[in-house]
């Protein structure tokens, strides 16, 4: 897996080393002396993973992830603390002051480089992710230490029960995040329409490794545990499978009982990232939708019909290529704007936007392409079928009276419909000139449907080649 990686360690040697496992692994590896050469080799190389050495150098673990921490660029890059010692106070020291995740010496490579892989791909998925969400470095900063640490969503899944149990409630003492204790391998409850965990924590004891491996596999392709993290607890004898388990995609493994203090610590930084995650997502499907709903009626917009009609004349998702085009108006509608206001007058519109998405087929599109002027495209439609659908359409919307606030009476309102007929293109420019055609004609057809007094269909007079 390639990636770079900045090793900072006072002792040379130390260095070295772990440089040469590292490099035999692909990654591209970097190194640095001194908390001070290491933030500023930082700012020109941005690594995707720190790892901090136990030598002692010009600063304390704490400082230097601070230093680190503090430019916008590395405030979420992955730090993994090298200890010289395995003491649980050590580790709680080093995840305390901000390390994602510790190796400990004697390095046990196998464990190291899948703890490594592990960290690197939440962190690139990270990274690609707000590249996607239109979040800068700097300003994905700002948001990761704004987002706060609502208390998180638990489910412990135990191979007994009565183990999960305990868990939860040691763990509830410590913590003021929600916890569910469920069995491992059974169907993972959430309430209707709750969101689901962040975090699972895999309880498994010692068990035959198939077993514990298949526990694994089944979690992580569970829907309700696609967004979430895994943490898995493994007994000191089943240390070999952990490099398994981060590879299956495991976020952490803890080998050995770990104490309180390291546990509700690892855990509060996999539901840190994972609301970090979180809100990205929701950001990015926010912008997406933005980008092609219109917000007033929640019909789709120009931006997205276009291309979409552009895909019809091209030949896609349809089998025998035609398919019709029509421009609804709404029929003086300026009245309305001038007579009940501007709000009523947009009240109407989302009335008539959804009595026109009602009333097509699920294949068809709507959308709102002016003010008061919606596209309407009905794939593998004939002109007969478009006729038909188009006069239902009008009717519809004619007949239907709209309940608007201090009007006691329903106020009713018409369209007006051009329809053309379109056909798949050999070629893209083809089909580029075809849109604009068929658009042209659809337009030419609802300005002859508004000169025949409005409030009905006309379809084009000549179908478009
Ligand atoms: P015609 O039957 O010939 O189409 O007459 P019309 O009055 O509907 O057409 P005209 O183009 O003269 O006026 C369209 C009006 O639509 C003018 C504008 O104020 C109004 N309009 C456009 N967008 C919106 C909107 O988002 N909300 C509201 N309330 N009115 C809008
Ligand atoms: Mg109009
Ligand atoms: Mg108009």
């Amino acid at each position: 897996m390639s990636g770079k990686i900045l090793i900072v360690d006072a002792v040379a040697t130390n260095r070295i080393v772990l440089k040469v496992k590292l490099s035999a692994a692909h990654f591209d590896v970097h190194q640095a002396s001194s908390g001070g050469a290491a933030v500023t080799l930082a700012r020109d190389l941005h690594p995707d993973l720190v790892i901090l050495g136990a030598a002692p150098c010009d600063m304390t673990c704490a400082d230097l992830i601070a230093a680190l921490r503090a430019r916008p660029d590395l405030a979420v890059v992955p730090i993994v603390a090298l200890l010289s010692e395995d003491t649980s106070a050590a580790r709680v020291e080093a995840l305390g002051a901000g390390a994602d995740d510790i190796i400990t010496q004697p390095i046990d490579e196998r464990i190291m480089l899948a703890r490594l892989r592990s960290l690197l791909r939440q962190h690139l998925a990270l990274q690609d992710m707000r590249l996607n969400a239109g979040t800068d470095r700097a300003a994905g900063f700002g948001e990761a230490q704004a987002i706060p640490l609502r208390p998180g969503r638990i489910t412990i899944l135990g191979v007994q029960m009565a183990e999960a149990m305990a868990l939860r409630t040691r763990l509830r003492s410590a913590c003021g995040h929600q916890i569910t204790a469920l069995l491992a391998g059974g169907p993972i409850t959430t309430a209707p329409g709750a969101p689901g965990a962040d975090v699972f924590v895999l309880m498994l004891p010692a068990m035959a490794e198939e077993r514990a491996l298949e526990l694994m596999a089944e979690l992580r392709a569970s829907p309700e545990a696609r967004h979430g993290r895994i943490m898995c607890l493994l007994p000191c004898e089943g240390r070999n499978l952990a490099a398994s388990l981060l590879d299956m995609g495991a976020s952490d493994v803890i080998v050995g009982p770990a104490e309180l203090s390291e546990l509700t610590l690892r855990l509060g930084r996999q539901i840190q990232r994972k609301q970090s995650v979180d809100h990205l997502r929701t950001r990015l499907h926010d912008g997406l939708r933005a980008a092609m709903i219109d917000p007033l009626t929640g019909l789709y917009n120009r931006r997205f019909a276009m291309p979409f009609l552009k895909g019809l004349a091209m030949g896609q998702n349809d089998t025998t290529g035609g398919f019709a085009v029509m421009l609804a108006d709404l029929d003086h509608f300026k009245q309305i704007n001038d007579q009940l206001g501007h709000a009523a007058g947009d009240r109407v519109l989302c009335h008539v936007a959804d009595l026109l998405g009602n009333g097509v087929r699920e294949v068809d599109l709507v959308a709102r392409i002016g003010g008061e002027e919606f596209l309407i495209v009905m794939p593998g439609a004939d002109g007969a079928e478009a006729r038909r659908a188009a006069d239902e359409l009008c009717r519809r919307i004619g007949e239907a009276g709209i309940a608007l606030r201090g009007r006691p009476e329903p106020t009713h309102v018409t369209v007006s419909i051009g329809v053309a007929m379109g056909q798949a293109q050999p070629t893209e420019r083809r089909a580029s000139e075809h849109v604009e055609t068929l658009l042209d004609e659809a337009d030419r057809a609802l300005y002859r449907a508004k000169a025949r007094g409005r409030n009905t269909v006309t379809l084009s007079a000549r179908p478009a080649a």
